[in-house]
């Protein structure tokens, strides 16, 4: 079997601090592997400019320029994680036989790549890196993190624990993924759905090494709220089941009222009135919420706007 050729697909937003530290960082790796004869001399790192206000891009093209095992793709604005690293995956998919997707802070260990790859020539063709412990995160981060991973679980949709977006993918798996069009894009949920063999490989997690984090609480609770509603329906079955509950207890509630009526002991009532009130208009309105949560989804993915677009690529010089 020839050497697979692997490229290291790396989203990259506002992350001029930190792209001069980790990118020797890459090609390092990305050069001893191929020196260990486990891939082949044309993999490549991967850098995915997804719209930066600073100077990220112009940094790609040098790093291209002086080193042939860079690589650029610019995304023609900001569309998000999710997006920029989708739009690497498909450019590498025609390029390469595997690709491994991490951050580009330095966070997840690089090291990890080895065994990564080793599992691919075992036989898999989807390996997840998962975090062994959250040390370097603070306790609320950890918490609320692994809170979401749970919640997944509780609600059926099927995410590995602790794992985020870096992950080996073997070409058949890109072209399975290739085949979710789906506009409200949740990768980690969306990848075991791919099927296929995989396995995991475990690794610590470090702290970022320049710049800052493009996650905060609000944004990570829209991606978790996200994750759940474009991988379950549990949310719809649930408010059907308040809906019994409430029924219920109102049911109960009337023949208490008729009883006491019939008994005599008529109250004035107003507390209990306005309390029922208050009450199901509360469970009403969260309700409709719910609902409209995936009659957005739903508007969005019949609109099926592209879900990202590259305006160039360091490659074209290439090819000419
Ligand atoms: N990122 C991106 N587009 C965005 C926000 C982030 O491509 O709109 C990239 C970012 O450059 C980094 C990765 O996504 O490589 C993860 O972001 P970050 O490290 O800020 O998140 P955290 O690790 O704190 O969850
Ligand atoms: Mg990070």
């Amino acid at each position: 079997m020839d050497k697979p050729v692997l490229y290291i697909v790396i989203p990259c937003y506002n992350e001029e601090a930190v792209l001069p530290v980790t990118s020797g960082m890459f090609l390092k790796k990305i050069t001893d592997l191929a020196a260990a004869q486990k891939i082949s001399d044309e993999s490549r790192v991967m850098f995915v400019n997804d719209g930066s206000k600073d100077r990220t891009w112009a940094i790609i093209q040098e790093l291209a320029e002086t080193d042939g095992h860079f690589c650029g793709v610019c995304l023609s604005r900001n569309r998000g994680h999710q997006n920029a690293l989708l739009a690497g995956l498909m450019t590498a998919k025609d390029l390469a036989d595997i690709t491994i997707s991490i951050d580009c802070d330095g966070q997840d260990d690089i090291n990890a790549m080895d065994a990564m790859i080793e599992e691919y020539l075992g036989g898999s063709d989807v390996v997840y890196g998962v975090r062994s412990k959250r040390d370097t995160d603070t306790w609320f981060k950890r918490t609320t993190a692994e809170g979401f991973y749970r919640v997944m679980k509780m609600l059926g949709a099927d995410v590995v624990f602790n794992h985020a977006d870096y992950r080996l993918l073997s070409k058949r798996a890109l072209e399975g993924l290739a085949q979710f069009k789906e506009v409200n894009l949740f990768l980690r949920g969306l990848v075991p759905l791919v099927g296929y063999r995989s396995s995991s490989v475990y690794y610590e997690r470090a702290e970022r090494l320049a710049g800052e984090s493009h996650y905060p609480l609000k944004k990570m609770l829209a991606f978790a709220f996200d994750g759940i509603t474009s991988l379950s329906v549990k949310p719809l079955r649930l408010i059907t089941l308040l809906g019994i509950l409430v029924s219920t207890c109102s049911f109960l509630a009337i023949i208490v009222t008729l009883i006491i009526k019939i008994f005599g002991f008529t109250v004035t009532g107003w507390t209990s009135m306005i309390c029922a009130v208050y009450f199901i208009g509360g469970v009403q309105l969260l309700s409709i919420g719910v609902i409209g949560e995936y009659i957005g989804k739903i508007y969005n993915e019949t609109k099926s706007r592209p879900r990202f677009i590259i305006s160039e690529t360091t490659m074209e010089k290439d090819n000419k």
